[in-house]
């Protein structure tokens, strides 16, 4: 069985993050925001089924997501 299938929200590291798309646009949530909204044991590959994560625009569950690292930060320091 191919390891990504049991990845769980804790196996991401702190740096890394999903990047989610549905219909409208594509969504970056990090690791803490993900284990906030859908919980550290939410399996990956099932994430676009929690409804936590449906998009609010147009209504679509997003059905493609892949691991991103270094996750832009909300209040990144410049130079
Ligand atoms: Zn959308």
């Amino acid at each position: 069985m191919d390891r990504t299938f049991t990845y769980t929200v804790a196996d991401l590291a702190s740096d890394e993050g999903l990047a989610l798309r549905c219909d409208c646009r594509v969504r970056t949530f990090g690791r803490a925001e993900l284990a906030a909204l859908v919980g550290c044991d939410a399996r990956l590959h099932l994430i676009g089924l929690r409804r936590e994560l449906w998009c609010r625009r147009c209504g679509e569950a997003p059905f493609t997501g892949w691991v991103v690292t270094a996750v832009p930060r909300r209040y990144a320091h410049l130079g």
